[in-house]
């Protein structure tokens, strides 16, 4: 495939039904058998414990490393206080030659860490970029296979994630426990899957409009800056397009710290929510995705809703 940047996720994108129906199939079995093992300390294995009733019946356990209180549910952000000046960046769409390497090597030497959202298909293009973010110390995460907004069946959707998270697994040893949905499309299939399969769902808390029309790099980081608010994700993309997301990172960065905010992960931010709030209570920034899906269903759409999602995280008082 060639190396132009949009193409490869458009094409896939518009490919994506096929694609996923024909690895659809193949994948849900393994799916099945390989997440219903019991936890560890549990009695030893024996033939029918590794048999799955029915995925359609029990969801597989969550992977490890995501507190209960987020799996399957949405995350857009932390609510922590304002003297808790944290943030997450987190980049979407990569790997992908011309970005990943440049982001890496700035956040390598402003030593911040940070979450990449990556598409299965370009991990599959270029997993050495893949091994490169692992190698720095980042949470590599979930973002489906192809990137698709289409509507996917069950089967289709569930394989979008796994088959990623394989890959993710195979490429770096690493599991995966975070997912966000492309376009922050939360009722086409595969967001519904991955919240039945344990992973926390998550959203962001600022658009930085690297994808933008005709947007410029000091706008992007002006945008970025002003918006920050404690515990909050940022969205951008190291795959996808000619983005001027890779001139703006540093300025970001040097305003973001002259706010007197420091850099985390999103696994960070998860666990200072966690610490933050009482036993038994859910996040304000987090909700349960089947009634999110649910009250959605009336307005199903096959593009992308950014709108949509700015209007779930003003609802969510983010
Ligand atoms: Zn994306």
């Amino acid at each position: 495939m060639h190396t132009l940047p949009k193409t490869p996720l458009m094409f896939l994108a518009a490919g994506c039904g096929l694609l996923a129906a024909l690895v659809g199939a193949a994948l849900l079995p393994r799916l099945t058998e390989s997440d219903q093992l019991p936890p560890v300390g549990a009695a030893p294995l024996q033939a029918s414990m590794v048999k799955p009733v029915s995925i359609a019946a029990t969801a597989p356990p969550p992977p490890p490393g995501v507190p209960e209180r987020f799996r399957g549910r949405i995350f857009t952000g932390a609510a922590l206080p304002d003297d808790q000046k944290v943030v997450a960046l987190t980049f979407d769409d990569g790997p992908m030659p011309g970005a990943t390497p440049q982001i890496l090597e700035i956040l390598r030497r402003e030593q911040v860490p940070a979450t990449f959202f990556c598409v299965g298909a370009m991990i599959a293009e270029h997993p050495e970029l893949l091994r490169a973010v692992a190698a720095d110390g980042h949470v590599i995460a979930n973002h489906t296979w192809s990137h698709s907004y289409r509507r996917l069946g069950p089967a289709a959707a569930a394989a979008e994630v796994k088959r990623t998270s394989d890959l993710i697994y195979r490429t770096t040893g690493r599991r995966d426990t975070l997912f966000r949905p492309p376009g922050g499309i939360l009722s086409n299939g595969p967001a519904r899957q991955a919240a039945r399969q344990g992973y926390a769902l998550v959203l962001w808390t600022v658009v930085s409009g690297d994808t933008f029309r005709g947007v410029t790099g000091p706008r992007m980081v002006e945008r970025v800056v002003r918006q920050v608010q404690p515990g909050g994700v940022v969205l951008m993309h190291d795959g996808g397009g000619r983005h001027p997301t890779v001139g703006a990172l540093n300025a970001i960065i040097v305003g973001l710290r002259k706010r007197g905010y420091r850099f985390v992960t999103v696994p960070e931010l998860l666990a200072l929510e966690e610490e933050r709030l009482p036993a038994a209570q859910v996040g304000t920034a987090t909700r349960n995705l089947v009634a999110a899906a649910l009250s959605e269903s009336a307005g199903r759409r096959s593009q992308p809703a950014l709108p949509d999602v700015r209007g779930r995280l003003k609802d969510a008082g983010r």
